[in-house]
């Protein structure tokens, strides 16, 4: 296996977890298969195919990420062919004779077409395995869904015989779940490696209006240098606008979005991989697969969808492994802005939930990499200290008692509740919910009534974002508690706490009329000036909480 590593790809060593996949693969198992980008998925089916009989048949959603893996592999003077719609009828017919006659080790090939050769040409091949790339694609929980991708649930079906690998950067555990179900596959190993990224810094500015916003992008940028740069935006409109705003200031920069050209994307691309342009101003269609190492930063300029897009764009920072930074704007505009599209969507609530947690890493007051690494399914044992949470750390204290009464709660109510129930049950109020569940008998029942309501949210959420317990979206949203969570239950470890910072707001009479909680509002505004706004929010949240 290194030899053909050596020979072909030039590498010495494997990365974790290649070495044990391509085995497993080669012993003609299924295996899903999760790592961030850039992590080296493509070997774990590459070097299975080249070392197996017969031909590998790839899935992957995008033909240019197809052109590009396929010009690579050649280059490694290995036979792989794309057979999709942008070939012309000849190369495509040429194709198809090299894959009858078992010339090829990998085939490259769309969703759609897959499922229109399913009963034709495959049927005339060998093949040795099926490679889904971008596998998260399959599912409506992912962040990319794409329905040519669930007809794939037929492959194992027709090719009992033929493994099955799934890969992908992104998948929550629902989402992971799903994918296996879907593609039916049998007594699948699971592979995650780290999502960590520690090279990478974490900064979130909340609160900037466009102005203060571009000023301080063009002051990041200055004191980058010459680093190569991607600024995310979330309309065409805005790549736009951004980059006249950078080029006035004599930077170099182009446009990436899906309005464009084919051929104007493919320019932008080059020039950007070619250091020709410094900065690219894009939406989210820039990026995937694209195989720059030394991007230096990635700027948000507004609010991702949810933290695996988030967590795949910052990804496109530092893969050579050398510090990079990243920034994250976030207003009240754009949350309420993509609230909007999340409620009228198709998957209402579960894009919903992914924007709540999104928004959750932007409000958040402990270390936003564990709260990454959680989202990921993933433990980090200690701060990382390259987040503006950790570099700049609010205070704290021993919560132990406080995770403690919540969590014996949680086990006493059979993990069967909600956060709402929850904070009933903490408080010992008889709500109508707690009296039909029999639930003010439990020993827990009042044990938090000194923490008023809107403390115990904050309490909770970042419980949540420690990982002491998980919600389960496909349990109506009951609560989970993790193995570090029974650790804090059993006295096993301890729990520190932020103190919620509260912050006092006058009437225009000069009168208190109510305390806000500065933190439960996005931005740090107080909610004076801004309430209907803000009702509207908690209105939101409220009714997803309800659902
Ligand atoms: P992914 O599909 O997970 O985003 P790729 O498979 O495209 O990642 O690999 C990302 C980069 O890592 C590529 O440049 C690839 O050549 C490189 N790479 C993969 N495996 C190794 C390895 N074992 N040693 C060195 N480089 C590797
Ligand atoms: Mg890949």
């Amino acid at each position: 296996m290194r030899d053909t590593l050596k020979t072909y790809f030039g590498y010495d060593s494997f990365r974790p977890l290649q070495e044990e996949i391509i085995r497993h693969i080669l012993d003609k198992q299924d295996a899903l298969v999760l790592m961030p980008t850039g992590g080296g998925k493509s070997i774990c089916y590459q070097l299975p195919a080249l070392l197996s009989e017969g031909t590998a048949i790839v899935v992957s959603p995008l033909i240019s990420l197809m052109k590009d893996q396929v010009e690579a592999l050649q280059a490694n003077g290995i036979a792989a062919g794309a057979l999709n719609s942008s070939n012309d009828e000849t190369e495509n017919a040429n194709l198809r004779r090299s894959c009858v006659a078992g010339k090829l080790k990998l085939l490259y090939i769309s969703p759609e077409k897959l499922l229109a050769e399913k009963d034709y040409l495959l049927r005339d091949m060998n093949i040795s395995l099926f490679a889904i790339d971008e596998a998260h694609c399959i599912s409506q929980w992912g962040h990319d869904f794409r329905p040519e991708y669930t007809q794939m649930g037929v492959l194992h079906q027709q090719f009992p015989q033929v493994p099955i690998i799934a890969l992908t950067a992104t998948a929550d555990k629902i989402t992971r779940e799903d994918i296996i179900r879907q593609l039916h596959l049998i007594r699948p190993r699971t592979f995650i490696s780290s999502f960590d990224r520690p090279n990478i810094s974490l900064t979130v500015k909340r609160g900037f209006q466009a102005k203060e916003k571009n000023k301080a992008i063009i002051e990041f940028i200055q004191r980058h240098g010459k680093e190569s740069g991607i600024i995310y935006c979330m309309s065409r409109n805005k790549t736009e606008t951004v980059a006249q705003m950078l080029q006035k200031q004599g930077i170099r920069c182009g446009v990436y979005h899906a309005g464009l050209s084919a051929q104007q994307r493919d320019e932008t691309q080059d020039d950007f991989i070619n250091d020709r342009i410094q900065v690219v101003c894009a939406t989210i269609a820039f990026g995937m697969g694209i195989d720059k190492s030394n991007v230096r930063w990635v700027i948000h300029y507004n609010l991702p969808k949810s933290i695996e897009s988030f967590y795949q764009e910052i990804g496109r920072a530092g893969r050579d492994g050398l510090p990079s930074d990243t920034v994250l704007f976030y207003s009240l505009g754009d949350l309420i802005l993509l609230t909007k599209f999340a409620s009228e969507s198709s998957q209402q609530k579960i894009n919903l939930e992914k924007l709540q947690r999104m928004q959750q890493y932007a409000e958040a007051d402990i270390c936003r990499r564990r709260i990454l690494l959680s989202y990921f399914g993933e433990t980090a044992t200690e701060d990382c200290g390259n987040c503006d949470v950790c570099k700049n750390p609010p205070q704290r204290f021993d919560g132990t008692v406080i995770v403690q009464k919540a969590l014996s709660a949680i086990a006493r109510a059979e993990q069967q509740i909600g956060t709402g129930l929850l904070i009933d049950i903490l408080r010992g109020s008889y709500s109508a919910e707690v009296t039909a569940k029999g639930y003010q008998e439990l020993k827990t029942f009042g044990v938090g009534r000194d923490i008023p309501p809107r403390d115990w949210q904050d309490y909770l959420l970042q419980m949540l974002q420690l990982g002491y317990f998980e919600i389960a979206y496909n349990e109506n949203n009951h609560l989970k508690i993790t193995p570090s969570g029974s650790d804090i239950l059993f006295g096993r470890a301890k729990a520190t706490l932020a103190v919620i910072r509260h912050e006092e707001t006058a009437t225009r009479k000069g009168k208190k009329k109510k305390v806000v909680v500065a933190k439960e509002l996005p931005f740090g505004l107080t909610g004076g000036e801004n309430e209907d706004l803000f009702e509207a929010l908690r209105g939101l949240r409220k009714q997803l909480a309800d659902q």
